[in-house]
This record gives C-alpha cells, sequence and structure tokens, in this order.
C-alpha cells in the first residue's frame, strides 16, 4: 500500500509495480479528472520546475512521459541557458548553451500525466476519496494500513503522504520510536496568479526567474510559460518579504523587483486566476536512516522524508530519484525483507543530502534564518556568491553551477582547483548591468 497519490506516490507505486501482485495507492481527495489544483496538494497551484535530473528520472519510470506531457500542452524550453532569463545581483545573465532541455507546465498537468500512465498499470488500484488514519501490527513490523471502516493487509507500506505525515503517531501507537527531525526556518511565501500568453508578451528569453541578492534583498519573482497559452507568474520571497494580497500589491510587488521586464509582463498580461497564497514557514528534514530498529514492512518517501524550500525546485526531483532507489533496493532485497527500511533510508539519505545541504546553505545566506547551522556556511556562501558571479560570464562556471543545481553533479566538481581558479578570476569580471 502507498499512502497518497502526489508525486511520490505515484512515482514510488509505479517503481514497485512490477515487484508485487498488487500495488493500492490511497488517497484522501477524490482525485479530478482534469488537471486543476486539489486539497491535498495546495502547492499544486504555484510554480514548479522539473530539474532536468528530475525529468530523466521520471522519463526512466515512464518512457515516453515527455512526449505525453508535450501533447498534454507543456511548453519545451529547448535551452535553459537560452530559454531561461536569471537576474541576480543587478544583472541579467548572459544567455549560453547549456544543452540542457526543459519542460514547462502546471504542477496538476505533472501529476495527471504520471497518473495516467499510474492508471494504465495492471498491477496498480488507486482508492481516492479514501483516507489512511493508522496502521496495524506490532513492535517489530507493519502488517496493515487502516481505513475509515477497513483494514488492508500489506507485505509493505510507503508513505508518500507529504510533509503533514502523521506517521510519527501512527508508528509510536505500534510502540516505534519517530525519526529525529531538523527544521530550518526560512519565513518563505508564495503569491501567485494565472496570466493570458501570447507571443511576444517576453522577448528577454522564454520564462524570467529574478533572484534575491542577500541579505540586502529578499523578494523573488518568476514567469513561467504553462499549458493553454498561459503564464504562471509567481512573488515570494524569504522572511515574510510581504506577501502580495491584492491585484494591486501584486503589481507593485512586481515593480519592486529589480528587473523591469517581468513587471511589465504583469501589467500586460490578463489575468485568469485570483491569487493563491502559500506560507511556507521552514524546511524540514526527518533521518529515518539513524534508527537503528526501523519497523520493518514500512518505508517513507517525498516530502514525508524531506520537505525542502521550494524556492530550489528539488522535491519532486528527489521524489522521483527516490522511486528509482526504492525499486532497486526492493529488488536486492526482496519486498518483505526486514533490512528493506534500514537500506532504503540509507539511499533516501544518500538522494537529499546534497539538495538538503544545497537549500538550507543559501538560506543561512539570509541572517534571519534559523536552525542546525552547518559547519563553514558563511565561508561557503561567500564562495557560492563568487560562483554566482563568476556564473554571469564564464561558460565553464555556469555549466558547472547549474549541473550541481540540477542535481545532475556532485557539489565536489565546483571545488577542483581549476575550477576555484576559474571562479576566482571571472568573478572579478563585472558584468553589464541590465
Ligand atoms: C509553494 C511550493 C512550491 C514548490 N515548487 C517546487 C518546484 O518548483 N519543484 C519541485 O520539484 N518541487 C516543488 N515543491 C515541492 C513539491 O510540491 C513536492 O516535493 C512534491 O509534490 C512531492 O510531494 P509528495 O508527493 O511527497 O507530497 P504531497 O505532494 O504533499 O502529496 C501528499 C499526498 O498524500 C495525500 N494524503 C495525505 N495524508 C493522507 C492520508 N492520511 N491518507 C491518504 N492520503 C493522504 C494528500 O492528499 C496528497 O495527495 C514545491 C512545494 C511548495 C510548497
Amino acid at each position: 500500500v502507498v499512502i497518497g497519490a502526489s508525486i511520490a506516490g505515484l512515482t514510488a507505486a509505479a517503481a514497485v509495480a512490477g515487484q508485487f501482485d498488487e500495488v493500492v495507492i490511497v488517497e484522501r481527495d477524490r482525485l479530478p479528472d482534469a488537471a486543476e489544483p486539489r486539497r491535498g496538494v495546495p502547492q499544486g497551484e504555484h510554480g514548479h520546475v522539473l530539474l532536468v535530473s528530475g525529468a530523466r528520472a521520471l522519463e526512466e519510470l515512464f518512457p515516453g512521459l515527455a512526449g505525453d506531457l508535450r501533447d498534454a500542452g507543456a511548453v519545451t524550453l529547448a535551452d535553459l541557458g537560452t530559454d531561461m532569463t536569471f537576474f541576480r545581483y543587478g544583472v541579467r545573465y548572459r544567455p549560453m548553451p547549456l544543452d540542457l532541455p526543459l519542460q514547462s507546465f502546471t504542477r496538476p498537468l505533472l501529476e495527471t500525466v504520471i497518473r495516467r500512465r499510474v492508471n494504465a498499470l495492471s498491477a496498480v488500484t488507486i482508492r481516492d476519496g479514501t483516507a489512511v488514519s493508522g496502521l496495524a501490527g506490532d513492535r517489530h513490523r507493519v502488517t496493515g494500513v487502516r481505513l475509515e471502516d477497513d483494514l488492508l493487509e500489506v507485505d509493505l507500506v510507503v508513505d508518500a503522504s507529504g510533509r503533514g505525515s502523521r506517521s510519527d503517531r501512527w508508528l509510536a501507537d505500534l510502540g516505534h520510536p519517530a525519526p529525529g527531525a531538523v527544521e530550518v526556518k526560512i519565513g518563505v511565501h508564495y503569491t501567485t496568479r494565472l496570466f493570458t500568453r501570447t507571443d511576444g508578451d517576453f522577448t528577454d528569453g522564454r520564462c524570467v526567474l529574478v533572484l534575491p541578492a542577500p541579505k540586502t534583498e529578499r523578494r523573488v519573482g518568476l514567469a513561467f510559460p504553462v499549458e493553454g497559452d498561459r503564464w504562471l507568474i509567481s512573488m515570494g520571497g524569504w522572511h515574510n518579504a510581504g506577501a502580495p494580497a491584492s491585484a494591486d500589491e501584486f503589481r507593485a510587488y512586481a515593480r519592486s523587483l529589480p528587473y523591469r521586464p517581468l513587471s511589465a509582463l504583469v501589467e500586460r498580461a490578463e489575468p485568469l486566476t485570483e491569487l493563491a497564497t502559500l506560507r511556507f514557514p521552514a524546511s524540514r528534514r526527518r533521518h529515518f536512516e539513524r534508527l537503528r530498529h526501523p519497523a520493518a514492512g514500512y518505508v517513507t518517501v517525498g516530502d514525508a522524508v524531506c520537505s525542502f524550500n521550494p524556492v530550489y525546485g528539488q522535491g519532486m526531483t528527489c521524489a522521483a530519484l527516490e522511486a528509482l532507489a526504492l525499486r532497486s533496493t526492493v529488488e536486492r532485497h526482496g519486498p518483505g525483507s526486514a533490512r528493506l527500511p534500514v537500506a532504503f533510508a540509507r539511499a533516501v539519505a544518500r538522494i537529499v543530502t546534497t539538495p538538503w545541504r544545497f537549500a538550507t546553505g543559501g538560506d543561512f545566506a539570509f541572517p534571519e534564518t534559523t536552525g542546525p547551522r552547518p559547519a563553514g556556511i558563511d565561508w561557503l556562501n561567500k564562495y557560492t556568491e563568487k560562483i554566482q558571479l563568476a556564473a554571469q560570464t564564464s561558460v565553464p562556471v555556469r555549466r558547472a553551477f547549474i549541473n550541481v543545481q540540477q542535481l545532475l553533479a556532485p557539489p565536489s566538481v565546483l571545488f577542483r582547483p581549476a575550477m576555484v581558479a576559474q571562479v576566482l578570476r571571472a568573478s572579478r569580471v563585472v558584468a553589464p548591468a541590465g
């Protein structure tokens, strides 16, 4: 049984569908046929970028998915380096080819297209409109999932119920300890609206991301082209940078950003939806890999393990990578093995550790961020700022940085002596303002 039919639950179910006679996904929401936001996934109204490594992992799980997304209206960005306008530290980064194609879509579209593929798997059933209320089992093993009026007996439970997972309580009822958790308080907010999109609306590229230069700036703005000839435009920021609550405030927020073409786009385009707002007080990671005796028959994936600052766009990618890891761990240990939870929790830790450090490291560049402070973070953030300045003009530095940010390469590539020399040299070149 998989608890939750969002990105983590759908990908996990697809990953192990070949290894179980039956996989049941239990989802509390009634699932809509159309690609529209739903209650259990409130973040679905906001911009979601799928990193290149996430797109590759999803393609491995669902061969041909990029084509399905294109057919459903997703917008293809031929190259991240030339199609995405990136603005930070007072300049628009020079467009340069990076050979990294990307697709742009709403979060509900991605979920709908993946769900269609999962529905086509004969071993998988989705029971929507059904909430899990607890687990059955004992101090050694989870053996079932409690529904309001039913009990499902299982070989394996996959908790994909997201950031609000109740599993600590459910496991405690069976006598299992909760994993240790860490929180980094970031006070992020998002306000999003969809607008009409017409050719020539925005001439500086095909989408735009404006990020703040810590410590003086806190605000983020982005505009992505999505299906249905629409712009998805979000205004956000760290540490309560003043979430816009009305159309006027939304426009004023866009004007307060240092990149004029984005506010011009907000002025010009016609709104199609109301404002959607979401507050994200803290990133949170649960360390299942540190449990000495985790419950047999129970594993956790997705935001229920690690819920990252959304600005870095890592959650769906980690979920897809974890699904692939679940497949190989089940293949290696067998579906009912008592070793499975330990081995899988370690695999998940290997997947999330780098993006967690990447995200929380960036967050600690803001002095208001609180939480366990990684050793050497001030020094690291100074070097990261130099990398980002160098990436404005240097092709090798931009390539290396983007490959790390897209989870295609380990951060160590940025610390090789030749790269450090390039970073230090290129960060002194002043890019033309604009
Ligand atoms: C504002 C915002 C922006 C984001 N932007 C990005 C981005 O750009 N890129 C990116 O990769 N990620 C982004 N993320 C993160 C991304 O949304 C998640 O990582 C992704 O959705 C995977 O989450 P999940 O499947 O683990 O959980 P969720 O998406 O939270 O889904 C949990 C599911 O479990 C169901 N459920 C919960 N409890 C029960 C229960 N008791 N019984 C049955 N069902 C239950 C819920 O209804 C829901 O369907 C963003 C997040 C936020 C908040």
